[in-house]
């Protein structure tokens, strides 16, 4: 009964945050200044509040240009109601569904952005990054989950530290955002595991499951493109593959999965 209740309160909160995320998203392809609207994409005519009624709003004409108001705002919401219900399967009612909330709706802005402009903004990642880590802190000594402390940490230097290798080596197909992008990731997929070796374990399950989901995903989209290879960002990729190992870390931990 009381997952029922968690569930249906999660979809709830995903619905309302999901335009919310959706803004932030606006904010960052668009240029738009942060205002309690959405815009049409194809003119960006203002669309009032009515705009922010999830998913269904997608329906709505832009009275200017009479388009629809684009494809990006559904697919946050729907996004955001996804991350936040499996989030909730993975944690219950811990106390510790809040701060990989906050995660998750971050992310999801991060993906948008990422696949519609190949950037991940200084603006959302750095704060995150501040953020994240001053939510760790706080909810690592109220619990009394101190080692999670060290734990983040090394999750942070091996996730940030391999993807900066590859983007040293790589520079092309991995990018300073996603650097950056690793050491919030890696917080937080660390945070998870009180033993070193076993975060040190659950980061590189991470990045090779990114690796792979990115890869196949990349040959598929240049495949079906036809011509020339396109950059794909690799952004969502890790942020996709980070919230799996989140969700399925307990069967990880449990030697079940892996
Ligand atoms: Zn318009």
């Amino acid at each position: 009964m009381t997952t029922v209740v968690l569930a249906v309160a999660l979809i709830a909160l995903g619905l309302v945050a999901g335009p919310f995320v959706g803004i932030v998203v606006d904010r960052a392809v668009d240029r738009i200044r942060l205002e309690p609207q959405h815009r049409c994409s194809a003119c960006q005519t203002g669309l009032g509040s009515r705009s922010l009624r999830p998913v269904l709003s997608w329906t709505d004409h832009c009275p200017s240009c009479a388009n629809h108001k684009g494809v990006r705002y559904p697919l946050v919401d729907v996004g955001t109601v996804v991350v936040f219900a499996a989030l909730g399967l993975r944690f219950g009612w811990s106390p510790m569904l809040v701060p990989y909330l906050a995660l998750g709706a971050v992310l999801v802005a991060l993906s948008a952005i990422d696949i519609e402009t190949h950037l991940l903004p200084n603006v959302i990642v750095w704060p995150s990054i501040v953020v994240g880590l001053f939510l760790i802190l706080v909810f690592s000594g109220e619990f009394d989950y101190i080692d999670g402390i060290n734990s983040a940490l090394l999750g942070a230097a091996v996730f940030g530290g391999f993807i900066g290798l590859a983007h040293v080596v790589h520079e092309q197909g991995m990018g300073r955002g996603d650097v950056k992008l690793a050491l919030l990731l890696g917080l937080f997929v660390g945070w998870l595991q009180p033993d070193l070796i076993d975060t040190t374990r659950l980061v590189f399950w991470t990045i090779l499951l990114a690796l792979t989901g990115g890869g196949i995903l990349g040959l598929a989209y240049n495949l079906v493109r036809g011509r020339g290879r396109a950059e794909i960002p690799f952004g969502p990729a890790l942020a996709v593959a980070s919230l799996v190992i989140v969700v399925v870390s307990p069967a990880i931990a449990a030697g079940v999965a892996i």
